[in-house]
């Protein structure tokens, strides 16, 4: 990661390589912090353009909200930290903003109720996360053989740092074994989503993906998918998924900030359809880019614009 010039913490801005914390921070140790991924484009019009700022930043008080951890912040104030983060740093260009809220230095006991909370934004330019070739052409993945725990043995609507040792497992394993992403499935055996991206399948026309009672992050990518799909008069059936829908699906694709829209092109061993993306997952692609660069009128609401 190349470094800038910011970071934001508890109100102030302090210069990058001063941005530290002390070994014995509560979050470090047990994992009670919760973040976000939100990306930063070019505007077609010039500046950057937030996309879904207000949800990224809804999402990272909710997931705060699960883990009981009174935050010191507003929303309106981490919101603008955002903003000051791109403005500041000079990265209208486009870059990745990783806001976290993590409990700080005092008792290491486990529940450490008294302990700081902290809220930190950190942003840098961050390009595709499954590489330009895996955008263009599909990644290879493989199902992971740890399993995504139902919502009453973890928390899979929060964005919870300690969770996410999970998705280090699959993705190691997965990249050790030679593919680019895992796919998770749930307690019942059903396919629900990636190590940091929600799952879409198709097939004969029909998109699938996982409902949102299921074992999955509530995805703002997953949403705007959904949306833009249905402006396309496309159906989307939500609910479970199998291993063997997965192998026999004409098109599938992930979806996340970060992933943005990636097809998949093989899944252990089974070619996906021709092997390529499909012209669903095509669409989805093109739109996607549009509309976070403000390309798509009906969608100027999703995006904060900053200069
Ligand atoms: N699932 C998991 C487990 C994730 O970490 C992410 C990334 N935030 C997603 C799905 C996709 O969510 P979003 O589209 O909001 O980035």
């Amino acid at each position: 990661m190349d470094k800038v010039e910011w970071i934001w913490r508890d109100g102030e801005l302090i210069p990058w390589d001063q941005a530290n914390v002390h070994v014995l921070t509560h979050g470090l140790h047990y994992g009670l912090a919760v973040f976000e991924g939100i990306r930063c484009y070019a505007h077609q019009e010039g500046g950057g353009a937030i996309f879904r700022l207000d949800e990224h930043i809804a999402r990272l008080f909710e997931s705060a909200h699960i883990c009981l951890m009174t935050v010191p912040h507003d929303v309106d104030s981490v919101v603008e930290a955002c903003k000051t983060i791109v403005t500041k740093n000079g990265m209208t260009d486009g870059c990745y903003l990783r806001p976290l809220i993590y409990s700080g230095y005092g008792s290491l006991g486990i529940a450490a109720l008294t302990n700081p909370i902290h809220t930190m934004v950190a942003g840098w330019r961050w390009g595709t996360y499954l590489g330009e070739d895996g955008v263009k052409n599909g990644i290879r993945v493989t199902i992971s053989g740890w399993r995504r725990p139902r919502g009453d043995a973890f928390s899979p609507k929060g964005k919870i740092s300690g969770q996410y040792v999970l998705s280090i497992l699959a993705k190691r394993e997965a990249m050790a074994a030679g593919f680019e992403e895992a796919i998770f499935l749930d307690d019942n055996g059903y396919a629900v989503e990636g190590t940091g991206e929600n799952l879409f399948v198709i097939k004969q026309g029909v998109v699938r993906t996982p409902s949102i009672g299921q074992a999955i992050l509530g995805g703002i990518t997953r949403d705007t998918a959904m949306t833009l799909l249905r402006s396309e008069n496309i159906d989307i059936v939500e609910g479970p998924i199998t291993r063997d829908e997965l192998f026999t699906a004409d098109e599938i694709f992930l979806t996340g900030t970060a992933a943005e829209v990636t097809p998949v092109r093989e899944i252990d061993g089974r070619v996906v359809g021709k092997g390529k993306p499909g012209p669903i997952t095509e669409m989805m692609k093109t739109k996607y880019a549009a509309c976070v660069r403000g390309e798509l009128e009906d969608y100027g609401h999703w995006i904060t614009r900053v200069s």
